[in-house]
């Protein structure tokens, strides 16, 4: 890992690009593993209501609690804060968010720091598990971490309980082992579509909302088979998802039920990405390409194609590149794009 700069305290304006929590959640996962400080301000300023809110301030307490660091400017709402950690400490954690706020996004943010330790962390956190704007439990299982293995990394992971908005309530298990063989990731094709299931599931409500999403599903993309899945957990919620098994790679695409939005619709929007990736020669959707960016600099760098180079993608590329001295490039080619890590 080489360092950008040295005892020197980063300034973040908070507001850059497009100006979300990843500026945080980043900020925090490179200050831990470089040991330098930061000082965010603009805090989410891009965003509806700014600052910190509860999975935000989960996130850096969080953070806190494992790299033992100082800390100012962590209340809720709050939009600067102040950030110098110490030692990153692996261990057994657990976290609550206190809301529906995502599990996922502190299990990201945790991650790169507890995986370049020498020993085993379990940590099981809290909250939602299927949020809108975050990934699901489900891709975070099936796609993102199965993704990082290819590089060394390892990560076994279990949604004991499923959290939905607004009761939340989810749990999620996370065991982290050493990154001990960095692998450098390549990927420019994703060979042949091995098979293409879709998965739906409901808690605490009609689980013909599942079936419905299924038959669509199953009508307007060719799956090899069509499975409903039972969620275990106190809240209210409903999900699909699809995950496309290639030869060299494995993609999901995931969809949230919404009140006053039919199973149908649901279904059918979910159905479209799919069928926007099956058209596309790339091998990460928008979402997986930003989150790629940060183990491939932690590792041997590389090189991947992606469907979309999102404004988060361009920002999350940034910030890295702030703490880590690499070159992160995006090159058109096409109608997708070729991403570059340079360590
Ligand atoms: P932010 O909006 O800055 O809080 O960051 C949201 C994070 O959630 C980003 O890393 C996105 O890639 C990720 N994300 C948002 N929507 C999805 C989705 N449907 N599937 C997977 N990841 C997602």
């Amino acid at each position: 890992m080489n360092i950008a700069i040295k005892n020197q305290t980063i300034q973040i304006d908070g507001s850059q690009g497009e100006g979300g929590g990843q500026i945080l959640r980043t900020a925090l996962s490179l200050s831990m593993l470089t040991g330098i400080p930061f000082e965010l301000f603009n805090i989410r300023a891009g965003r509806k209501k700014p600052g910190l809110m509860r999975q935000h301030l989960v996130c850096v307490q969080a953070s806190q609690r494992i790299s033992n660091a100082t800390v100012e400017g962590a209340e809720l709402h709050s939009q600067k804060l102040y950030f110098q950690p110490q030692q990153v400490q692996a261990g057994h954690y657990d976290f609550q968010i206190g809301s529906a706020g995502s599990t996922i996004l502190v299990l990201q943010t945790l991650l790169p720091a507890l995986m370049m330790q020498d020993r085993v962390s379990q940590i099981s956190i809290h909250g939602g598990t299927h949020n809108p704007m975050a990934p699901t439990a489900d891709f975070i299982e099936h796609c993102f971490l199965p993704t990082i293995h290819k590089m060394g990394i390892t990560v076994d992971f279990f949604c004991e309980h499923a959290g939905f908005f607004p009761i939340g309530a989810g749990q999620i298990n996370a065991t982290i082992h050493p990154w001990t063989k960095q692998t450098k990731y390549t990927a420019q094709d994703k060979g042949k579509l091995l098979d293409m299931v879709a998965y739906a599931s409901t808690l605490n409500i009609p689980t013909s909302i599942a079936d419905r999403e299924l038959e669509v599903l199953n009508n307007k993309l060719d799956l090899t088979q069509r499975k409903r899945l039972n969620f275990r957990g106190i809240s209210q919620g409903n999900t699909a998802f699809v995950v496309l098994n290639y030869e060299y790679h494995q993609q999901v695409f995931s969809a949230l039920g919404e009140m006053k939005k039919s199973a149908e619709k649901v279904a059918n929007d979910l159905a479209k990405e799919v069928k926007a990736y099956l058209h596309a020669d790339a091998i990460a959707d928008e979402y997986l390409a930003d989150q790629l960016l940060l183990p491939l600099a932690l590792g041997k760098g590389g090189e991947f194609t992606a469907q979309v180079i999102s404004e988060h993608t361009k920002t999350q590329a940034a910030m890295i590149q702030k703490f880590l001295d690499c070159e992160i490039s995006f090159e058109n080619i096409g109608n997708i794009y070729k991403v570059s890590v340079k360590v």
